[in-house]
C-alpha cells in the first residue's frame, strides 16, 4: 500500500521550510497521523484550503519510511463560518488541540471523527457565546467517555452509594463525585451541585439537533468548566494553550 486515499479532518498544520506543511490529520478509519504538504504554502496552491485546520478533506497520501507525503488533496467542508467569529474561531482552536493531545497516532477512532464532525458544523452555526460553550463542553463530555476516561456520576467513586440526593462534591484524583460521608477524606474536592451533576449526565445522552433548547445559566457553565478542565487536566496531565488565550478573550470582551 503506497498509495492511499483518506477521508480526514486537519487538527493541525505547521509550517515546515518555505513553502511546505506538517499536517495532524484525523482521518475517518486510520486514526490520527502527521502528513507532509508539499508546496502548500504558496500564494497560488489550489490546495491550500483543503490543508488548513478545520477543514475536511478527501486526501491521497503516499506512504513514506517516516511520514506520509499528501499527493492530491480536495476540499469537502472548510467551515469557512468558524474562522469568521474570534469566539467560534479560539473554541475551535481548543477543540483541535485536545483532540490532537488526547488521541494515540494512528489507531482507528471512526467515533470520534464523526463526533468531531458533527461538533465543527455545530460550532458554524452557533451565533452565541454560551452555546458555543456548551458544544466545546459537549464535546469534552463525549470525547472523554469514547476514550474511556469517564467521571463516576451516578455513584459515589469511593463507596458507591447512590448520590442523587444530598450534599456532594467532585474530585478528579477519585475520578468522580463523592457522597457527603467521603467529602472529608477525598483530596482535591471541587464543589458541584446535584443539578450540575444532573447536566453533565444529560451532556452525555441528548441527542445533538436539540442542544439550543439546553439553557445553562452562565454560573452553570462556568462551573461546568472549571470542573471538566481540573478533571481533564489531572487525568491528561496537561494543560491546553489555547485554554489561557480563551481565558484571555473572555477578560478582553468583558471589558468592552
Ligand atoms: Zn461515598
Amino acid at each position: 500500500m503506497s498509495l492511499y486515499k483518506v477521508e480526514a479532518i486537519v487538527l493541525k498544520a505547521r509550517n515546515l521550510g518555505e513553502a511546505d506543511k506538517i499536517l495532524t490529520l484525523l482521518t475517518k478509519n486510520q486514526g490520527k497521523l502527521d502528513a507532509v504538504a508539499k508546496g502548500v504554502r504558496k500564494i497560488k496552491s489550489k490546495n491550500r484550503g483543503a490543508v488548513q485546520p478545520f477543514s475536511q478533506s478527501r486526501i491521497m497520501l503516499y506512504q513514506g519510511k517516516s511520514m506520509d507525503t499528501v499527493t492530491q488533496c480536495e476540499l469537502i467542508s472548510g467551515f469557512p463560518k468558524i474562522r469568521d467569529n474570534l469566539d467560534r474561531l479560539a473554541y475551535a482552536g481548543y477543540i483541535m488541540e485536545l483532540t490532537t493531545w488526547i488521541l494515540p497516532e494512528k489507531e482507528p477512532q471512526q467515533e470520534v471523527y464523526f463526533l468531531l464532525l458533527a461538533i465543527l458544523h455545530l460550532l458554524q452555526k452557533a451565533e452565541s457565546k454560551e452555546l458555543i460553550q456548551l458544544i466545546t463542553r459537549i464535546y469534552e463530555v463525549r470525547l472523554l467517555n469514547m476514550l474511556g476516561y469517564q467521571p463516576v456520576l451516578e455513584v459515589c467513586a469511593n463507596c458507591g452509594q447512590p448520590v442523587k440526593t444530598g450534599k456532594i462534591g467532585f474530585s478528579p484524583p477519585m475520578g468522580g463525585i463523592l457522597c457527603y460521608n467521603c467529602l472529608a477524606e477525598a483530596p482535591q474536592v471541587l464543589p458541584i451541585t446535584q443539578g450540575l451533576r444532573a447536566v453533565w449526565q444529560l451532556l452525555t445522552k441528548i441527542n445533538l439537533t436539540n442542544i439550543h433548547r439546553l439553557k445553562l445559566r452562565e454560573e452553570e457553565l462556568l462551573a461546568l468548566e472549571k470542573t471538566l478542565q481540573s478533571f481533564m487536566e489531572y487525568h491528561l496531565e496537561h494543560r491546553m494553550k489555547s485554554v489561557d488565550f480563551i481565558h484571555e478573550l473572555k477578560k478582553l470582551t468583558n471589558c468592552t
